[in-house]
C-alpha cells in the first residue's frame, strides 16, 4: 500500500507553483497524496521566510504537527521542511526542531522526492541544490479547481533592495526557457484554465539573463496566442520595468486583463533611495498616469511604512500621492527588519506601534477608494470568473478583471440563469454593492 503525503503550502504564489511541482513529483514517484493531515505518513511544509509573521507561521504550522506525530491516533512518523525557511535557516532547523525530519532547501526542489522518503527511513536529510542553477522543469498538479493556474516565469531576483532577503534565498534571477512556459500554458488550457496568472519575483526582467534583454512583451504576445486563455494577469512588476512596449500591449491585447500588480513600496526620494529600488517618484507617478490611460485599468501596490528613519513628513506625503493616485488596490505591511539585509543595521528603526498605527491610516484611505469604485459597479454587467459556491451563505462567489485571487475581494451572485460552475466565466448584474461588496445575479 502507497505510503500518504500531504503538503502545507505557505507563502506566496511562486511557493505555490513550487508546491504543485512537489505534489506531481511526489505522485510520480508512487506516493498517494492527501488532504487530511492526520492520515498521512509524512507531511511537507512549504515554508515561507520573508518576514517575521511568515516565519512564525512556519514554525506554528511544524509545532503543530509535532503534536500530532506524538498522537497514536494519527498515521504521522515524518515532518519534512521546505522552501524559504529551509533555504535561510539549513544548519538550525534540525537542532532548534528536533521534532524536523528532514530539510529540503529551495534550491533543492528537484530533490523533494529524495527527501521525503529518506525521512520516512529515518535518515534526517538536509538536501541543499545550487541556487545558481536553472529553475526546475517539472509538471505540476493543480492545488484548485477554480479556473485560474499562476505561471511562474522565472526564480531569484537581481534587484538587491535593501530590506529583502529573496536574492539571498532564491539567488540570481534566473527566467525559464519562453517554450518550456508556453508549453506549460497550452497544457493548462487544455484542461480547461481559462486565466493565467503570471508571477516572479520581478516579471518585468523576464529574459534578461537569456538574450540580454526583456522578453516578456513577446512572451505576452505568444501566451495571447494559445485558444483557451481568456485571462493573462500580471503580477509583481516593478515600476522601473514598466516598459511603453509593455504598457502598449497591456492597453491593446484583449486577452491582458487592465489589471496590474506593480510594486511601489513608497513614494519618498530619500526612502526609494535607502531601499535601492531603481526608480524615482517622478517615474512612479509618470507610469501611474500613463496606466490610468487605459480605460478601467485597476492598479494594485504594495507599500512599506515604518521604513528606518521614515518621518511623518515623510509618510504624510505617501498618504498625499495615495490621496491623489486613488490606487485601486493597496497592501501596506509594516517594515519588518531581517537579518543579514543592509535595512536592518540602518540608523532610526520605528517603533512598532508607529508601523502599525500608520498602516491602519493607509487603509483608511483606502476604503474610500474601495467603496467609491465598489458604488460605480450598480447596474453594471461583469464578466467574472466563478471560482464556488458558500454553502454556509447559499450563495456563489467569483472575480471579475479586477480581482486577483487571494489578495482581492469577491463578488457574491445568484444563479439566476443556472450556468454557474467553479472555474467557467460567467456574466453578472451588480444589483448592489452598497457595503463596497458588489452583489449580483447571473445572466445568460
Ligand atoms: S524586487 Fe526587491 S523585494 Fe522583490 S524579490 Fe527582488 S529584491 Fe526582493
Amino acid at each position: 500500500m502507497s505510503q500518504k503525503i500531504a503538503i502545507i503550502s505557505l507563502g506566496c504564489p511562486k511557493n505555490l507553483v513550487d508546491s504543485e511541482q512537489m505534489v506531481y513529483s511526489l505522485q510520480q514517484a508512487g506516493y498517494e497524496m492527501t488532504t487530511s493531515i492526520d492520515l498521512a505518513d509524512a507531511v511537507v511544509v512549504n515554508t515561507c521566510c520573508f518576514i517575521d509573521a511568515a516565519k512564525s507561521e512556519a514554525i506554528e504550522n511544524i509545532l503543530e504537527l509535532a503534536r500530532m506525530k506524538e498522537d497514536p491516533s494519527t498515521a504521522l512518523r515524518a515532518i519534512v521542511v521546505a522552501g524559504c525557511m529551509a533555504q535561510s535557516c539549513k544548519e538550525e532547523i534540525f537542532a532548534e526542531l528536533p521534532e524536523v525530519d528532514g530539510v529540503v532547501c529551495c534550491s533543492a526542489l528537484d530533490r523533494t522526492v529524495e527527501a521525503v522518503r529518506e525521512a520516512l527511513e529515518g535518515k534526517k536529510p538536509m538536501i541543499e541544490g545550487d541556487l545558481s542553477a536553472p529553475p526546475f522543469e517539472c509538471g505540476r498538479t493543480l492545488s484548485n479547481a477554480e479556473g485560474y493556474a499562476y505561471v511562474k516565469i522565472g526564480e531569484g531576483c537581481d534587484n538587491r533592495c535593501s530590506y529583502c532577503v529573496i536574492p539571498s534565498l532564491r539567488g540570481p534571477s534566473r527566467s525559464r526557457p519562453m517554450e518550456y512556459i508556453l508549453s506549460e500554458c497550452r497544457d493548462l488550457a487544455s484542461k480547461g484554465i481559462g486565466e493565467l496568472i503570471v508571477v516572479a519575483q520581478d516579471i518585468s526582467k523576464y529574459g534578461i539573463d537569456l538574450t540580454g534583454k526583456p522578453q516578456l512583451v513577446e512572451l505576452l504576445r505568444e501566451m495571447a496566442k494559445i485558444e483557451g486563455v481568456e485571462w493573462i494577469r500580471l503580477h509583481y512588476i516593478n515600476p522601473d520595468g514598466l516598459s511603453d512596449e509593455l504598457i502598449e500591449l497591456i492597453a491593446s491585447e484583449d486577452k491582458i486583463v487592465k489589471y496590474i500588480d506593480m510594486p511601489i513600496q513608497h513614494i519618498s526620494g530619500r526612502i526609494l533611495a535607502d531601499m535601492n529600488r531603481h526608480y524615482t517618484p517622478e517615474d512612479v507617478k509618470e507610469k501611474v498616469a500613463k496606466l490610468r490611460r487605459i480605460e478601467n485599468m485597476v492598479i494594485r501596490t504594495s507599500l512599506i511604512v515604518g521604513f528606518p528613519g521614515e518621518t511623518e513628513e515623510e509618510f504624510e506625503e505617501l498618504c498625499e500621492f495615495l490621496r491623489e493616485a486613488k490606487l485601486d488596490k493597496v497592501g501596506a505591511f509594516p517594515y519588518s527588519p531581517q537579518e543579514g539585509t543592509p535595512a536592518a543595521e540602518m540608523e532610526g528603526q520605528i517603533d512598532e506601534e508607529v508601523k502599525l498605527e500608520r498602516a491602519e491610516r493607509i487603509e483608511y484611505i483606502q476604503e474610500d477608494v474601495m467603496y467609491e469604485r465598489a458604488s460605480g459597479l450598480e447596474g453594471k454587467t461583469l464578466r467574472l470568473m466563478c471560482e464556488g459556491f458558500d454553502r454556509i451563505a447559499e450563495i456563489w462567489y467569483g472575480r471579475s478583471y479586477a480581482e486577483s485571487p487571494d489578495i482581492d475581494g469577491k463578488i457574491f451572485f445568484t444563479d439566476d440563469a443556472g450556468v454557474a460552475a467553479p472555474g467557467r466565466f460567467v456574466n453578472v448584474v451588480v444589483d448592489d454593492a452598497a457595503d463596497g461588496e458588489p452583489i449580483g445575479h447571473t445572466v445568460e
